[in-house]
């Protein structure tokens, strides 16, 4: 049937890793487009949250950038300016760099929301046009160090290795670190069916948050001890004799080590660190080793710590321990943040990565990449440096830095400090789809399509691969992210190899990533519309996908998930007297990441109008503040001012601020840059503050 005018398109919602379906209806007659429910798509089944129903607000907002900005370097202002002229400086300035400075003058800064297309092409801009080896993302803030540990235990990294149905039918669930009632609330259907289904909930995390409030055992650490936590529940299981013997010996490898380490977690030791009484956690191994099936999910709660691999690694531990891995309705898994956090990992911003999920280093992906771009593989670039350590050398080896789909002025560690690098640089150019707090810092500004306005595909937290398809015509003035790196690439020398037509992209995408391990070979926009999606690995299109991994064999070389051995190790910055108080930070339901499309949207500003200090009544009887007083909360790094919120659902030695706001209320003023030693992840969970009453 031909589609008209105000047909309603089959697409997905923009924002987090659900990547929830839905039907959108294009604006007729000045109206906004409009989100209808889309129930025949199996991840959310018609439901959306309040981010994903308002989200044609930001198609049609005010704010929206419609034509390029370049700032006048007599008056320092932003004003506006042709495509052409806007494209010729960024062309200009990134070659002055590199011919003063060397190619890794010239950085670049992706995101995890960013179609896999889009990110596949800004990698091989980076290392063919500007033969820089300093690209990477936003994702490394996210999910890093579930990647990491991913990588070391079972040799692949899925987010879930497994379908969300499954989670409704294992046997117990533990939950680390993860709010699915505010992240992403359509996937709270999983655990209400789990219950349902006779199943048990264990939910750990410092804060008694709406998710856990559902769960038959709430467990609240200290934050930065849930890798304690994982390793004096596995020193139970060995002590009460319910390893599975025969999993461990037929099906892993490093079992002693990793044993040796848990021995040396007993559970008074485990209480004295994370505050946990030892009742409650042999209930938790209780719970947990009488179910049949059983699952550890994971989000950024144990993941965004200096010790986050290890912390991931612990939970994978007591899942192999357990034989709860490489089995039906069991095993481990990460749940993903940003929309495309699974594709936009796979397929090469990653500083140290080469599509398909294959290593830069590795000599046979260099010469596989290379062959199908067409370059000489000696030309490609080493690893460069992770997101923190490139934000961090901005303005020194670093000097000209390009951005697409992010916004680290508010999302990034050491906020304050990273502003100060990004305004030292010699030439900053951002694409974005508002004037984000980075774009008014730049000297070009480019408006770029949303996700309505244009074709492309993603990667759920299920390894589903997706098709968005453009459902809506974009304004006049703006561009695709893929006509940009076209037309930059052209003006650089590279006429040819950076098609503007999403399918284009994919297409030389799926022939890049053939044979790595994130294959998707097989996968076509056909087939994803037809079948709601493709899981990879789809090596060919006779391929059926694969939404269960390492039921026969993990991917490591010998076919055997390893035990890591970890041990427990203090955040990076302790309390002390000086700074008596943790905080963490996290997100609330009505907004997303930075910010920088639901601040623009009435309806979610309505229910989330801006930040706040979440604390106990004791602690706000100390320090004398009442709701909504304002609440000054200092760290080594900075200060950021926000009004109380008072509730006996946090810890007393805690406090809790959202992460999507600049300005005087930003919580990454605050947040400790102490990276992971193998993720590189900053310690976004856990620093030591100062918390007083700000007013007067
Ligand atoms: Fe679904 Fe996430 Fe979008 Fe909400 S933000 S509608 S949970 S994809």
């Amino acid at each position: 049937m031909a589609r008209t005018e105000t047909a309603p398109t089959a697409t997905h919602c923009p924002y987090c890793s659900l990547q929830c379906g839905m039907n959108l209806r294009p604006a007729v007659g000045g109206a906004v487009a409009e989100v209808l429910e889309r129930p025949d798509f199996p991840v959310n089944r018609g439901a959306l949250c309040g981010k994903g129903r308002t989200a044609p607000a930001v198609l049609s907002s005010r704010v929206r950038l419609t034509g390029p900005l370049v700032r006048n370097p007599a008056s320092g202002e932003l004003e506006p300016a042709g495509w052409d002229e806007a494209l010729a400086r960024i062309a200009d300035q990134l070659v002055r760099a590199r011919t003063a400075h060397g190619p890794d003058a010239v950085g670049v800064f992706g995101g995890g929301g960013l179609t896999n297309e889009k990110a596949y092409a800004l990698g091989k801009f980076a290392r063919v046009v500007l033969s820089t080896s300093q690209i990477d993302y936003n994702g490394r803030f996210c999910m890093s160090s579930a990647a990491a540990a991913h990588q070391r235990a079972f040799g692949l990294d899925r987010g879930l290795p497994f379908p969300l149905e499954d989670i409704a039918r294992t046997g117990c669930v533990i939950l680390v670190g993860s709010n699915l009632a505010e992240t992403m609330p359509p996937a709270l259907r999983y655990l209400t069916e789990l219950k349902e289904n006779g199943g048990r909930l264990i939910v750990i995390d410092p804060r008694r948050t709406r998710t856990a409030e559902q769960a038959d055992l709430h467990l609240a650490p200290r934050p930065g001890t849930d890798l304690a936590l994982a390793l004096g529940m596995l020193h139970l299981i060995v002590a009460q004799g319910r390893v599975d013997e025969e999993f461990v010996r037929e099906r892993t490898s490093g079992w002693d080590e990793a044993r040796a380490g848990s021995m040396a977690h007993w559970p008074e030791l485990v209480e004295r660190l994370t505050g946990v009484p030892v009742p409650q956690l042999r209930e938790a191994v209780e719970m947990f080793c009488a179910a049949e099936n059983a699952m550890v999910l994971t989000a950024r709660g144990p993941e965004q710590q200096s010790k986050g691999t290890d912390t991931v690694g612990a939970w994978i531990n007591l899942c192999l321990a357990t034989g709860r891995a490489g089995r039906p309705l069991s095993g481990y898994g990460c749940l993903t943040g940003q929309g495309n956090g699974q594709g936009g990992r796979e397929h090469g911003q990653k500083a140290d990565q080469l599509p398909g999920y294959r290593k830069l280093t590795d000599p046979a992906a260099r010469r596989h990449v290379a062959q199908v771009w067409g370059v000489d593989p000696d030309s490609l670039p080493g690893p460069g440096r992770s997101a923190y350590e490139l934000l961090d050398a901005l303005g020194t080896d670093v000097r000209a830095l390009l951005v697409m789909g992010s916004n680290p002025v508010v999302s990034a560690p050491h906020a304050a400090h990273v502003e100060g690098r990004l305004r030292s640089l010699d030439f900053l150019a951002v694409a974005d789809v508002v004037l984000s707090e980075t774009a008014a810092m730049a000297d070009v500004v480019l408006p770029v399509t949303q996700w309505a306005e244009e074709t492309g595909t993603t990667t759920n937290l299920e390894g589903r691969v997706l098709l968005r398809q453009r459902a809506v015509t974009a304004p006049e003035g703006v561009r695709t992210d893929l006509e940009v790196l076209n037309g930059l690439a052209a003006l650089l020398g590279h006429g040819k190899g950076f098609p503007a037509d999403p399918e284009e992209v994919f297409d030389e995408l799926r022939r890049a990533s053939a044979g790595g391990p994130a294959d998707y070979a097989g996968i076509t926009y056909a087939r994803i519309a037809a079948e709601d999606g493709v899981f990879w690995p789809c090596p060919d299109e006779e391929h059926a996908g694969t939404p269960r991994l390492f039921l026969d064999r993990f991917a490591t070389d010998d076919g055997r998930a390893r035990f890591v051995p970890v041990t427990h190790r203090p955040a990076a910055e302790e309390t002390d007297r000086e700074y008596p108080v943790v905080l963490t930070t996290g997100r609330v339901v009505a907004q997303y990441q930075s910010g920088a499309q639901t601040r623009r949207v009435d309806e979610l500003n309505a229910a989330a109008p801006g930040p706040f200090v979440e604390l106990h009544p004791r602690l706000a009887e100390r320090i004398g503040v009442a709701e909504g007083d304002p609440v000054a909360v200092t760290s080594r790094r900075g200060r950021a001012v926000a009004p109380a919120r008072i509730t006996r659902a946090i810890r007393q030695d805690t406090v809790f601020m959202p992460f999507h706001w600049a300005g005087e209320g930003r919580a990454n003023t605050l947040t400790n840059p102490a990276l992971d030693p193998v993720s590189r992840m900053p310690e976004f969970k856990v620093c030591a503050v100062r918390v007083e009453a700000a007013g007067g």
